[in-house]
């Protein structure tokens, strides 16, 4: 128990031989050996935020990159069950798996093979802690020493020899301009052979290939222009509380060689209340909001800032500013339109107003079996592009349909949908019974999308996101080009 609460921050990654050589009849037994799941075990202390997550998965691309099949496992020192009740403002962003699982998304990660340290040049601390790891029977293979400068050749012979782990196998983990780097300083270290070889999994692997990374990794070292977006939300003085949309809006703006300039922007300081209260505030957000290419309203609980962010969905409508909705920000939209534009004054979420007589965005839970107890519609789910002639299938690759991953209780109430779509609020995207809106687009309008998934939970370096993408393609003047692309069929 005492090892557990100590250092259960646990993430594994696992590897497997992907491909399955041709064998003589004598290696068969040692292939099946091979063959089996093994496991690195990334640990370090208790205190969070040295980038164990970060080494862990830059490990997992390294591995990759060796022809291995990886996954990775994290393991949270609590019972886990529903990390959705926490608080964003605690405990920063909850991220959700296909399966609908969820998980803190703080990286605190831990390892008994690979044991992560914050080190300088003193050697000492390093010592002490890989002695009381051993001492609880935890026997390090590797070291990953985090350090601001690279790690002078004799701190590593030191911390070698007491610490009973060969020079191989200490690896330093410096800062690096973007953590894209760290895959490749890994491999300049050799790390994936001294890992292969205490995994024996070398004779398996092909050679190490980081060709994509190394020109992502320079890519975004080299970029100079940016584009600015704002950000629209309840919880922007923790902007952890959406670090997934954060990496997919940089995900996106890379593969357009672009660097994100996120304008936060509480959502409360837009609202008119704010003009009179903190008028400072108030001028300042809407000068950022001004200012942006375009505008981002993701996810969140609760009324609290939802005045700001339908004024924010406003003014992206009526300024032809491209404009993304994420899950509530989609509701946002759905609100705002049939306010303005349908003349429902009184138009709103249940979630804000139970009493209502115009309920835009009602409570509609799933009678799913899997999701017994639960009224939140959690995980992977299927969107049907209702016509192949919209943007956001042609983001989509022309698909007919696309899986995305989901966390909501309340949902575009499915009577109102026909009067929002002869206004031109179209829904393009929906579920396989038809009756839950996914994705909506406004027409005669450059770029206005909402989504009532997820998508930044799909996204990944040299894989953006879709709606992202065509955000920050029509932030910049690109979408036309590259739907018309799409059309031809040659992208
Ligand atoms: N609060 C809204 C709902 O439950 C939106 C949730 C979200 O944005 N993740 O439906």
């Amino acid at each position: 128990m005492w090892i557990l609460r100590r250092y259960a921050f646990c993430t594994f990654t696992r590897a497997a031989a992907q491909q399955i050589p041709v064998l003589s009849r004598v290696s068969r037994e040692k292939y099946k050996e091979k063959r089996r799941m093994k496991y690195v075990l990334v640990t370090g202390g208790v205190v969070s935020g040295l980038g164990k997550g970060v080494t862990a998965s830059s490990i997992g691309v390294v591995l990759k990159a060796c022809g291995l099949r990886v996954t990775s496992i994290k393991i949270d020192p609590y019972l886990n069950t529903d990390a959705g009740t926490m608080s964003p403002f605690e405990h920063g962003e909850v991220f959700v798996l296909d399966d609908g699982g969820e998980g803190k998304i703080t990286f605190a990660s831990f390892t008994s093979v690979l044991y992560l340290y914050w080190g300088s040049w003193k050697t000492k601390p390093t010592q002490h802690s890989v002695r009381e790891l051993r001492a609880l029977g935890l026997i390090p293979h590797f070291l990953a020493c985090r350090s601001a400068q690279p790690l002078v050749e004799n701190a590593k012979q030191k911390l070698s020899q007491f610490c009973h782990v060969p020079v191989a196998n200490i690896l330093n983990i410096h800062d690096v301009p973007n953590i894209w780097h760290v895959p490749l300083l890994l491999r300049n270290q050799s790390a994936h052979d001294a890992i292969l070889k205490q995994l024996d999994l070398l004779s398996v692997a092909r050679h190490v290939d980081l060709q994509e990374w190394t020109r992502r990794a320079e890519t975004s070292d080299n970029i100079t222009k940016s584009v600015r977006i704002a950000m629209v939300g309840k919880y922007v003085g923790l902007t952890d509380s959406y670090l997934s949309v954060v990496k997919a809006l940089m995900h996106a703006c890379i593969a357009c060689s672009l660097k994100p300039s996120i304008d936060w922007i509480a959502a409360s300081d837009l609202e008119d209340d704010s003009a009179k209260l903190t008028p400072e505030a108030h001028a300042a957000a809407w000068k950022n909001l001004r200012g942006a290419a375009c505008v981002l309203v993701p996810g969140g609980f609760g009324d609290r800032g939802v005045k700001g962010m339908i004024l924010a969905a406003r003014y992206a409508r009526e300024n032809s500013v491209p404009f993304l909705g994420i899950c509530l920000g989609m509701q946002i939209s759905v609100i705002e339109f049939a306010r303005s534009v349908l003349h429902l004054d009184k138009a709103n979420s249940e979630e804000f107003d139970p009493q209502t007589p115009d309920r835009v965005v009602i409570f509609m839970p799933e009678g799913s079996k899997t999701h017994m107890g639960s009224t939140m519609r959690l995980g992977s789910r299927r969107t049907l592009f209702q016509t192949p002639d919209c943007i956001a299938a042609k983001l989509y690759n022309n698909s007919e349909y696309v899986d995305e991953r989901h966390r909501h209780r309340y949902e575009v109430n499915p009577d109102i949908v026909g009067s929002l779509e002869e206004a031109g609020l179209k829904f393009v995207g929906r579920d396989e019974s038809g009756k839950r809106m996914e994705i909506l687009e406004l027409q005669d309008h450059p770029f206005y999308i909402g989504v009532q998934f997820h998508p930044e939970f799909k996204s990944r370096p040299g894989r953006p996101s879709a709606p992202f993408l065509g955000l920050v393609l029509a932030a910049t003047g690109q979408l036309e080009a590259f739907v018309k692309r799409q059309q031809n069929g040659n992208v």
